[in-house]
């Protein structure tokens, strides 16, 4: 354990931990290596290091979203209206298949720092260009899973060795579990390639012990057509490959039925949940309390920005439980805390990463500065309830990513703000040019 070098004290620190301990005038120390040395009441820590930092307000893990396409940015609110299909075949397709490696980190330093504004320090990333994603979370002092994407359309003759070895590649140069990059395998989803496929791809991802990152029961035009083609379900089809032997994460989840969820459950394969996501595509509303029931690890995602159209997790954690107790009809649905978790600690252990998303001893020191001086915030008596109700990003104005502050008086302080929203702005209307 490496010694505490800084003590950030605020009138709250809420640790998501197993316990999700709302504790007053408390803080957290962190250490030389990033992690967090000591969190709890100021009462009952040790010495204070020499460097104090008293920010006040509420300091809690950042929040964690599992399920993102974040240089999509740069295609943001297109083919609005559309169904999934045309939206992808006439919208977003056309222009990203003009995007160059440079649009891609552009468009994903944007996300990046949309995200670290709103109190999101991790993101799990399914896209193309894993190179310059992974740089450009590298620059703007995030953290994410970056999971490079297999498609059919790169894998014309059927096979997807190619693709993989890429990954391969890519996996053995930037998977850093100390560091802030990780790397999972990401196939489309078992309509785009085959079931086979994502077999291959989920064996070589298990025999590194990376993260199978896929999209899953999305739309219900989707499910039918799977079954119309092989008889049964995705879900069925992929646990007969083997897919979900490792580490496994299925996106959305919409369309799961009780069978589906069973085999889920018994794999051990998580879901990330994107409730706005599979709103504004009018796909439908996710059964995510019988996913909880039935011991599915659930955490949220925004899906891209061109399906949301933002990368504020804040809507998903008010959402989330909204929609599932909409859903079934029972205020009971999902509280206040199970919604905090979903967008804490359980997105973090759906995309594979143990030491995000609580503030533990151990942990990374990825915290967030909630300004709780605000009419939002009162009377207070239920905090978390306010947290997840009447809370939103614009109270975050401090975040920091392995204790260094990224993040100051709700501005990004690692890149130039003006210069990357005017590049954001560039790109997208040169991708757009003509389509
Ligand atoms: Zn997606």
């Amino acid at each position: 354990m490496a010694e505490a070098v800084r003590r950030l004290e605020g009138d709250y620190v809420l640790t998501m931990d197993d316990e999700a301990r709302l504790l007053p005038s408390a803080a957290v120390d962190i250490g030389s290596d990033g992690r967090i040395a000591a969190v709890g009441a100021i009462a009952d820590l040790g010495p204070a290091p020499s460097d104090v930092d008293r920010v006040g307000g509420l300091l809690m893990p950042g929040l964690v979203n599992a399920h993102a396409h974040t240089p999509m940015t740069l295609v943001r609110s297109v083919g609005d209206g559309l169904p999934l299909a045309d939206w992808l075949r006439d919208g977003v397709w056309p222009r990203e298949g003009r995007m160059t490696a440079e649009d891609a980190w552009w468009g994903m330093v944007g996300g990046s720092v949309e995200m670290l504004e709103s109190g999101v320090t991790t993101s799990c990333e399914m896209y193309l260009f894993e190179d310059q994603v992974a740089d450009a979370v590298e620059r703007t002092g995030g953290r994410a899973v970056v999971t490079p994407g297999v498609i059919s359309a790169l894998s014309p003759d059927g096979r997807v060795d190619g693709r993989l070895a890429e990954i391969v590649a890519f996996h053995r140069a930037r998977h850093d579990p100390e560091g802030r990059i990780t790397v999972g395998f990401a196939p489309h989803s078992v309509y785009d390639l085959t079931p086979e496929q994502c077999g291959e791809i989920a064996a070589e991802a298990a025999s590194v012990d990376a993260l199978f990152h896929i999209h899953l029961e999305e739309t219900r035009a989707e499910r039918e057509l799977v079954i119309e083609r092989y008889g049964r379900p995705a879900t069925q089809l992929l646990a007969e490959v083997g897919a979900f032997a490792g580490k496994a994460m299925a996106a959305h989840g919409v369309w799961l039925d009780a069978d589906d969820r069973r085999i889920l459950a018994e794999a051990g394969v998580a879901v990330a949940h994107c409730p706005l996501s599979n709103l504004k595509l009018g796909s439908g509303i996710a059964p995510v309390r019988e996913m909880l029931a039935d011991g599915i690890v659930v955490g949220v995602g925004t899906d891209g920005p061109a399906s949301n159209d933002n990368l504020d997790l804040w809507e998903e954690l008010k959402m989330a439980p909204l929609l599932a107790r909409g859903r079934s009809l029972d205020p009971r649905a999902m509280t206040a805390r199970t919604a905090l978790t979903l967008a804490t600690s359980a997105s973090a252990m759906a995309i594979g990463l143990s030491d995000v998303g609580h503030l533990s001893v151990g942990a990374h020191a990825d915290l967030i500065r909630v300004d709780l001086d605000q009419p939002a915030f009162e009377p207070g008596e239920d905090l978390l309830t306010h947290l997840v109700f009447a809370g939103s990003s614009r109270y975050v104005t401090d975040v920091w990513v392995a204790g260094k502050r990224v993040v100051r008086g709700g501005r990004v302080q690692t890149v130039d703000r003006d210069k990357v929203l005017a590049e954001m702005a560039a790109r997208g209307r040169r991708l757009g040019a003509g389509v």
